[in-house]
């Protein structure tokens, strides 16, 4: 059911677990006047992610939260995708080898280890959907890539994820990793996603 005074106050619900990434989005988000609101507070169950594409699985994270808060909701899924090998990790990035961070990026390194130049290119994704409602026929969607190389080796102790191994299109061998929190979400696909939204809705 709709709380009235809830949609009334602007706030919108975000559509994942996580505490770094409700403040990462609310930072950026700050000046359009939503009022973000973790779907743990609301007791959301985890939507199932079966989608072949980010944009299916962040569609049904978003009318999940909506469905069950009643309030719009605002989901993100992001991933890194490898060209050579036919997309992969893709939007299964984030359980791409069933353990850890670290785990991902050994397996990814063994996936890549006869890959030479052009074949080790990459790019994060980044999609955010906002839907008004559980029905809503026209979210509003924003894409971003952020283009890179995959290294041999681990570099920098920043951010997460496959960051130590990628090596920023443009950054002089730096990888995403050895950029600061600030550094990164000028240019990244998290970013980049923002702005566009920011774009979309006016603010
Ligand atoms: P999710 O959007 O939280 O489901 O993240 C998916 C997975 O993609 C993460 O667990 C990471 O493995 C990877 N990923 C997404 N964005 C980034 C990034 O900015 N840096 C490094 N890894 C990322």
């Amino acid at each position: 059911m709709t709380d009235p005074v809830a949609e009334e106050a602007g706030i919108v619900v975000l559509a994942s677990g996580n505490a770094g990434k409700l403040k990462e989005l609310q930072d950026a988000l700050s000046s359009t006047g939503l009022k973000l609101r973790n779907q743990s507070e609301f007791d959301v169950p985890e939507a199932i992610e079966d989608g072949s594409t980010f944009i299916e699985n962040a569609i049904k994270k978003a009318r999940n939260a909506s469905a069950f808060t009643g309030l719009p909701a605002l989901a993100d899924d992001s991933g890194l995708v490898v060209p050579a090998l036919k997309g992969a990790p893709g939007v299964h990035s984030a359980r791409y080898s069933g353990g850890d961070d670290k785990a991902n990026n050994e397996k990814l390194l063994a996936a890549m280890s006869q890959l030479e130049g052009d074949s080790r290119q990459a790019w994060f994704v980044c999609v955010l959907v906002l839907m008004s409602s559980k029905t809503d026929p026209s979210p509003v969607i924003a894409e971003a890539k952020w283009h890179g190389q995959i290294s041999r080796t681990p570099k920098g102790n920043y951010g997460f994820g496959y960051d130590p191994l990628f090596l920023v299109d443009g950054f002089d061998g730096l990888t995403a990793a050895e950029l600061d929190i600030a550094q990164k979400r000028a240019v990244s696909h998290r970013g980049l996603a923002v702005s566009m939204l920011r774009e979309k809705l006016g603010c």
